[in-house]
């Protein structure tokens, strides 16, 4: 996610995606073996088309170290010919001979799971680190790959300690094999692997979602188990279906919070142990990530840092209008969450400036006030807007229409144009104000028409919901637009 709870951010992982055809296609065949004290290693059969061999990689926060330091003598042979070093030429990408390009050739290298010495941009999640007595990874820190195979697919054997087991939302063949449809589902997923690793799968409508869990975490477990039942419930409605595919989440501990969302997975991080009244922010973290499943990796975008600040704001947004809507949080978290965009929104400017939001995408763990909070505040305005131009459900109405095209990466143009078109132009002003800086006040008067009432000085706001001396605590008071379960399209 990159809605970082707390100080960390929740980031969304997206790699480039490549348009190889079916036809030009060959397996990737990974094999992975545990060899103790953190190590792995791994040896990957193909042919490759190109001398490039690549993952996705990122330094650490420091900047001293990359993702490709923990990669360690990577060698290319003709199977069991002798070894020739490759070199890691720049961040993510190794480089092999050019006699190896085209033949049947097996990479050998080693993993060193030691990823958690580092501290990462956007969270431990989005790489790798010690899982209970095992290892959680995201598969582009383990799987390197020739790039021109992304859309084919891969298999992998596992040969781990005795008791060892693993869980991944691959297609599990034996205990042991796993193929994917794709290499990119293979990089862009997490997965674990290690003894009495705690699991339990759940079957919410037709999906069957997979929970993995430290041990510290199982009563939090449950939590998150009967909440995604009503959120799964609130968002296939809402988006008007979900992906196909099996689902996996894994919570973990650390000594920060965070998240991040994959293909058909998401790994979240909890400082243990979990108290109960911090249920009201992890759940968030957890719903927004869940959300990514529809917006980030069903809808995607042609150039993602454009749309970074639609990508997390609507996201965040639809967070706090799910959690709602399924009774998560009542109607003074309601408005608490909503504040909280808005403070976001108004502190990114005071800080940073007015800045156009594309171009805050550029450094989203830099600009993250403004892309989260902005972008909420965008949504929250447009939905207003939509609402009572068309009624309660149109701005979800709008998404599904996105969700039900998905096979389109849509551009910063298409996104504006098309909400442009359902709001009379409503929405190039609303993001235009917002990106010349909107004072409180200017908020403020865009929500009073709209049952949504708005007090401020300097970053303090304070929501109301409900036309003048509708009290406080009263559910009902709570503007038709935000409550839409009821009142959906
Ligand atoms: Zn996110």
């Amino acid at each position: 996610m990159h809605t970082r709870i707390a100080t960390t951010a929740l980031a969304i992982s997206l790699i480039p995606f490549s348009m190889a055809r079916a036809d030009e296609c060959a397996t990737t065949r990974y094999e992975v073996s545990y060899k103790g004290d953190d190590n792995f290693e791994v040896a990957v059969h193909f042919t490759p088309s190109s001398q490039n061999v690549t993952t996705f990689s990122y330094e650490d926060v420091s900047g001293q170290l990359t993702l490709d330091d923990y990669f360690s003598d990577v060698t290319v042979s003709m199977s069991d010919g002798p070894g020739s070093p490759l070199s890691n030429v720049d961040l993510g990408n190794w480089r092999m001979p050019e006699q190896f390009v085209g033949k049947e050739v097996v990479l050998r290298y080693r993993v060193t799971a030691k990823q958690d010495e580092a501290s990462w941009p956007f969270g431990q999640e989005e790489v790798g680190h010690h899982f209970d007595e095992g290892f959680y990874f995201v598969g582009y820190s383990i799987f390197l790959a020739d790039e021109a195979n992304e859309s084919c697919d891969a298999v992998v054997d596992f040969d781990l300690p005795s008791g060892w087991g693993v869980h991944a939302p691959w297609t599990q063949m034996t205990p042991m094999r796993f193929e994917t449809a794709s290499l990119e589902r293979l990089q862009r997923n997490g997965f674990t692997v290690g003894p009495n690793i705690g699991s339990q799968t759940v079957k919410i409508g037709e999906r069957s979602f997979t929970f993995v869990y430290e041990e510290a975490l199982k009563t939090t477990a449950v939590e998150a188990q009967t909440a995604a039942s009503g959120l799964s419930a609130h968002f296939v409605d809402l988006f008007g279906g979900a992906p196909e595919s099996d689902y996996f989440i894994f919570l973990a501990a650390d000594d920060k919070p965070g998240g991040g969302a994959f293909a058909d997975s998401f790994g979240q991080r909890f400082v243990t142990p979990v108290r109960p009244e911090e249920k009201v922010v992890w759940l968030h973290g957890f719903a927004h990530e869940f959300i990514h499943r529809w917006l980030g990796h069903g809808i995607r975008f042609e150039n993602e840092t454009d749309l970074e600040w639609f990508q997390e704001g609507v996201t965040d947004y639809l967070t706090i209008k799910g959690l709602f809507a399924t009774g998560a949080i009542d109607e003074v978290e309601l408005e608490k969450k909503l504040e909280n965009s808005i403070r976001r929104y108004l502190l990114a400017l005071r800080f940073g400036g007015p800045m156009s939001f594309a171009e805050a995408g550029k450094e989203k763990a830099r600009n993250r006030m403004m892309i989260y909070g902005g972008g909420a505040v965008f949504s929250l305005l447009l939905d207003a807007e939509l609402s009572s131009q068309k009624g309660p459900g149109a701005f979800e109405g709008f998404l599904s229409e996105l969700y039900a095209g998905r096979d389109t990466h849509y551009s910063y143009a298409d996104i504006l144009e098309r909400m442009n078109t359902i709001s009379d132009g409503h929405a190039g002003e609303i993001l235009e104000g917002l990106e010349h800086g909107m004072r409180a006040s200017d908020i403020a008067s865009n929500l009073s028409p709209h049952d949504v009432r708005l007090a401020s000085f300097m970053e303090e706001v304070y929501i109301t919901f409900g036309e003048a001396g509708c009290a406080r605590k009263n559910p009902t008071c709570v503007p038709a637009f935000l409550r839409n379960k009821e009142n959906s399209r």
